[in-house]
C-alpha cells in the first residue's frame, strides 16, 4: 500500500463538504467586497520567494521545496500566495488601467518543508487578499474586517485581531537599533535562531517561542514608542475606522510577523478562547518595487483553511453545511429502472440532490443507503404504478406517504423542499413519534 506523504491530508466525507462550504462563504464574502478571484502558478521561479519574502525568512531559507525543472531551471513550490499575486499584477502591467487601488483574492496550496514534530503541514491551504495601490489607512482596515466578518459569517464569534504597527523605515530602523541595544548584554542567553536574527532581522526575536517568556523580555522595548508622527497617525487612523467597523481588536505589540516585508500595519487573526492563531497580514510598501514594479502600497493577509475547517468541524459549527439528500429513488425491474434513470435526471436539473440505486440491491438495502444519504425523501417506483402514471413519495421523517403524477413531482418538490432547507436529525426521529 501507499501512503500519502507525510505532511499531507485527504479530505474526504463531511470535513471535505465543511471545506467547500467554507470556501463557497469566502468567494460570497468576497464578493460583496468586490474583491476579484486571482489564481496564479504552484510554481514559480526560485528567485521570486528569495527576492520578494526574503532570505532571512524560515520560509525561504529553511522550508522551500526548491527543484531543478528538465530545462535545469530553478522552480519552487510557493510557500505563499502575496509573491505570486504581485508578481502577476507587475507582468500583467494590472497597475496601467487606471483602477487602482486592485482587489484580489486567492485560495490554494502552499508548500513548506516544516518539521514534522511539530504537526504542521507540508502541504497547506491558504485563503488570501492582496490590495495593490492604496495608502490610505481606510484599506488596513477594509482588509481586517473582511478577514473578521468572514470568521463571523462562519459562525466564529469569538475572533479577535491583534494588531501592531512597524512604522515606516525610519521609524523600524531606530526600533531595531533599540532592540540591539537592548538584547545585546543578553544575546548569549539568546536561542540560536535569535543569535541570527540579532543581525538580521533582530524585530523577530521579539515572537520568539523559545526565548519570549524569559524575564528580560518584559522591558524590551516596544516599537509603538518609536513610531515617527507620519507612522503614528496611520496607525491611529486604522484603528479608528475598526472602531467604525466594529472589528474586535486588541494592539499587541508582540505582533511582527514571520516576514521581511512588512510595514505599518501588521495584524493577526485569534481565537479569544483558545489563542489559536488562525492567519495574519499586514501592509507591504516595498514589495511591488522590490521586484521591479513601480512603487505600489499593498496590504493583504493569509489564512489558513486546514485550521478554519478543523474548528468549525471542532465547535460544530456545521448546520449550513449538507448532510442529506433531497431524495432517493428506489426502483427493482428494468421497467422501473428506466423511470429511475429519467426522473433522477429531470430532478437534478431542477436543482434537487437525487440517488438512486446502482447495484441491483433488494428494497431492503435500498432503504439502508437512503439512510445512510439522511435522505428527506424516498421515491417509490413500482411498475402497476407507474402504468397509470403514479409515484409514491414518501417523508423519510414523518414517514407519510402519498401517490402523485410523476409529471407533477417537480411541483411537489419544489413546494415541500425549498422552504424545509435544514437537515433532518434522524436521532431523534423515534422520540418525536412517541
Ligand atoms: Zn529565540
Amino acid at each position: 500500500m501507499i501512503s500519502k506523504p507525510k505532511g499531507t491530508v485527504d479530505l474526504t466525507d463531511k470535513k471535505a463538504r465543511c471545506w467547500k462550504y467554507v470556501e463557497e462563504v469566502i468567494d460570497s464574502v468576497m464578493e460583496k467586497y468586490n474583491y476579484n478571484y486571482i489564481r496564479t502558478p504552484i510554481f514559480e521561479a526560485s528567485e521570486l520567494f528569495h527576492r520578494g519574502i526574503g532570505d532571512s525568512t524560515d520560509i525561504v531559507t529553511k522550508e522551500t521545496y526548491d527543484f531543478k525543472d528538465r530545462g535545469d531551471r530553478s522552480i519552487t513550490l510557493r510557500p505563499e500566495g502575496t509573491a505570486g499575486v504581485v508578481r502577476s499584477y507587475i507582468e500583467n502591467k494590472m497597475y496601467g488601467k487606471n483602477n487602482l487601488p486592485v482587489k484580489v483574492y486567492y485560495n490554494g496550496t502552499m508548500y513548506r518543508y516544516e518539521r514534522p514534530q511539530k504537526g504542521r503541514l507540508r502541504e497547506l491551504s491558504q485563503y488570501g487578499v492582496e490590495v495593490l495601490g492604496s495608502t490610505d489607512p481606510m484599506m488596513d482596515a477594509e482588509v481586517i474586517s473582511l478577514a473578521y466578518n468572514i470568521n463571523k459569517m462562519l459562525g466564529l464569534t469569538d475572533t479577535v485581531v491583534h494588531i501592531n504597527s512597524l512604522g515606516d523605515k525610519e521609524s523600524r530602523d531606530k526600533y531595531r537599533e533599540a532592540l540591539k541595544s537592548y538584547f545585546k548584554p543578553h544575546l548569549d542567553d539568546l536561542c540560536d535562531d535569535c543569535k541570527e536574527r540579532f543581525d538580521k532581522n533582530p524585530l523577530r526575536i521579539i515572537d520568539c517561542k523559545i526565548d519570549s517568556n524569559k524575564d528580560y523580555f518584559k522591558d524590551a522595548p516596544n516599537i509603538l514608542d518609536y513610531l515617527n508622527k507620519e507612522s503614528k497617525e496611520h496607525f491611529e487612523k486604522v484603528c479608528e475606522y475598526l472602531d467604525i467597523l466594529e472589528v474586535k481588536y486588541v494592539i499587541d505589540p508582540k505582533i511582527v510577523r514571520g516576514l521581511d516585508y512588512y510595514n505599518h500595519t501588521v495584524f493577526e487573526l485569534m481565537t479569544e478562547e483558545s489563542n489559536l492563531a488562525l492567519g495574519g497580514g499586514g501592509r507591504y510598501d516595498n514589495l511591488v518595487s522590490t521586484l521591479d514594479g513601480p512603487e505600489t502600497s499593498c496590504v493583504g493577509y493569509a489564512v489558513g483553511l486546514d485550521r478554519l475547517v478543523d474548528l468549525l468541524m471542532e465547535k460544530e459549527l456545521t448546520t449550513n453545511v449538507r448532510d442529506y439528500i433531497d431524495a432517493f429513488i428506489m426502483y427493482v425491474n428494468e421497467d422501473e429502472k428506466k423511470n429511475a434513470i429519467y426522473l433522477a435526471n429531470e430532478l437534478r436539473m431542477s436543482g434537487f440532490v437525487v440517488e438512486t440505486e446502482y447495484t441491483k440491491k433488494s428494497l431492503k438495502s435500498q432503504f439502508k443507503r437512503a439512510d445512510y444519504f439522511n435522505s428527506k425523501y424516498l421515491i417509490l417506483l413500482n411498475s402497476d404504478d407507474l402504468n397509470e402514471g403514479l409515484v409514491t413519495i414518501k417523508n423519510n421523517k414523518t414517514k407519510e406517504e402519498e401517490k402523485i403524477m410523476m409529471e407533477y413531482i417537480i411541483y411537489y418538490f419544489d413546494e415541500h423542499i425549498s422552504d424545509d432547507n435544514l437537515p433532518i436529525d434522524y436521532h431523534n426521529h423515534d422520540e418525536e413519534e412517541v
